[in-house]
């Protein structure tokens, strides 16, 4: 069997990756049951919306403890549907338990009405911002880090005040079933409903009359998405694939990059949308730095054993992607010092770390999405900036450096950057997640990530009458001069701009 999924009638069954066997059998909902969907959500928002936000705290504290006391179940779903190591799993979903409490627990002191200063042309006006919910928001998630990446988006929407209708991959439908289920049992409304199918379904949704689709996957499939959103001008947030580098200074702690980058580059077999891809390392430490490597990198096995450390590539489809992508490089005159296009296997992709891989070919330029990394040798860090930034995508990095973390980060071009760790912005609840380019636009998490599923409402409450009548047309020309003046007291005296 080549595929994980089959299509038998209205549903379709989830298999897994590692083993082919069937893990469940799930509904393909149609357009019209997606609907319906979004009918039910729209009328659990009006109830979920009108909770105090303490009280919607409440609630998703109580499904946070069932998820949490139940977690151990959760992972071994996780694990039978993508094939990752249980304690990855683990991981994953304590991550998300996290950022599902600080969403509860931030969403009235980042959204709840504020005052801010009316100025002094209108200072007869109270002014005041508060973040209100967008009503139903679609989530369409992804299989590699199928409880993490989609809690980015669902538990982030449901503490503004919005309820969710969400559509796992067709590759973990169980997990979305799992958290759907849970929030059910716990809520006991359809505030947050799952609805699964193959790519239809996530396609169905987008023009089921939803608020906003927060959408994770790749940059094609985001165009689409976009594309389908803007016949009903329905907003999008798209969290779409990376390129992610690591730079390596000269006076770096070698070891702790190496390691560092062998983890991004090859945990979740390397299905990560922040996964280290590329490195690049000052020529001084580059030969420590890769022997480094690749030493810690043979101690790594991909199979189906209860110690490995890599779990299976989840779609198969991209065993010839990743097959593709090595064999290209190996092409155009780079080397592989460790795998290579033999070690893409049936289910399975032992480690990879290529070197002098020219800068247009696919591994350096186009998602892998496995266990492979290129290596290349730079002069200095403004090199390795330049090559960092080079690519469409703009999603996360990783900076290697004792003196200049901070300076080298702020010139990547990418959402996020880890200084001397490496994916450790998306671990911090307080942090926005989300890229520039073809990585997408919108941000989840933080609390831009919750803003992104609210609209901003701006209220101007008259105080007493204005000295100046100036929305009337009774307004006198005396009143013109009078703001003339006032505008030329407040802003006439603009500094003059330094010669250079
Ligand atoms: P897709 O972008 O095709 O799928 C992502 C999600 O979108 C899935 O839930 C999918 O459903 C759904 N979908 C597919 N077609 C449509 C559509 N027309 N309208 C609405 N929703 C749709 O990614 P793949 O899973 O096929 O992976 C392909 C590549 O994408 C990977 O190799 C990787 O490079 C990248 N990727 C990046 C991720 C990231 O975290 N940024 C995550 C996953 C993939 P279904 O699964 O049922 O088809």
């Amino acid at each position: 069997m080549t595929t994980t999924q089959q299509r038998t009638g209205s549903t379709f069954e989830s298999l897994n990756p590692a083993s082919g066997d069937v893990v469940g059998t799930h509904p393909v909902h149609t357009e019209e049951e997606v609907r319906e969907a979004v009918v039910r959500a729209r009328e659990a928002a009006a109830w979920w919306s009108a909770l105090s936000y303490d009280e919607r705290d409440t609630h998703l504290s109580a499904w946070k403890g069932v998820i949490t006391r139940r977690v151990a179940q959760l992972a071994d779903v996780m694990h039978q549907e993508t094939g990752k190591p249980h304690g990855d799993a683990m991981l994953e979903a304590a991550l998300a338990i996290d950022h599902l409490a600080w969403a509860a627990g931030h969403a009235g002191k980042v959204l709840k009405r504020r005052k801010v200063s009316a100025g002094l042309v209108m200072a007869n006006q109270a002014a005041t911002v508060e973040y209100l919910p967008l009503g139903v928001i679609g989530v369409i998630g992804p299989w590699n880090y199928p409880v993490f990446t989609p809690m980015g988006s669902i538990g982030y929407a449901l503490a503004a005040g919005n309820a969710v209708v969400f559509k796992p991959s067709e590759y973990s439908p169980g997990v979305g079933e799992w958290l759907a289920r849970t929030f059910q049992e716990t809520v006991g409304r359809p505030v947050l409903q799952v609805v699964t199918g193959l790519g239809e379904t996530g396609a169905a949704l987008c023009r089921a009359g939803v608020d906003k689709i927060a959408f994770t996957g790749s940059t094609a499939t985001g165009k689409r998405v976009m594309a389908a959103c803007a016949e009903t001008l329905t907003p999008v947030v798209i969290e779409a694939g990376g390129k992610d580098a690591v730079i390596v200074d000269e006076d770096a702690d070698v070891e702790a990059a190496a390691d560092a980058t062998l983890w991004g580059a090859c945990s979740n077999a390397g299905q990560t949308c922040t996964g280290v891809e590329r490195v690049y390392v000052h020529e001084r430490v580059y030969d420590e730095f890769l022997a480094s490597l690749t030493a810690k990198a043979r101690e790594l096995r991909a199979d189906d054993s209860p110690s490995s450390h890599l779990g299976p590539i989840t779609m198969p489809k991209q065993l010839d992607v990743i097959r593709g992508h090595i064999q290209d490089a190996l092409d155009r005159g780079g080397r592989a010092v460790l795998g290579g296009v033999d070690a893409v296997g049936e289910r399975f992709v032992q480690p990879t770390i290529l070197v002098d891989v020219p800068e247009d070919s696919a591994a350096v330029q186009e998602e892998t999405f496995g266990p492979t990394v290129t290596v290349a040798k730079v002069r200095d860090m403004d090199e390795a900036v330049a090559r960092t930034n080079a690519t469409r995508y703009g999603l996360g990095s990783t900076v290697f450096s004792k003196s200049r973390g901070m300076e080298l980060a702020g010139r990547i071009r990418s959402g996020m950057t880890a200084v001397n760790g490496v994916i450790t912005f998306a671990a911090i609840p307080s942090l926005p997640f989300g890229g520039v380019g073809d990585s997408g636009f919108g941000r989840i998490h933080g609390p831009d990530g919750l803003k992104e599923f609210t609209y901003a409402k701006a209220i101007a409450r008259q105080r007493f009458k204005p000295l100046l009548t100036l929305t009337s047309f009774t307004r006198t020309e005396k009143a013109d001069a009078q703001l003339a003046q006032m505008i030329t007291m407040l802003h006439g005296r603009g500094g003059t701009i330094p010669k250079k």
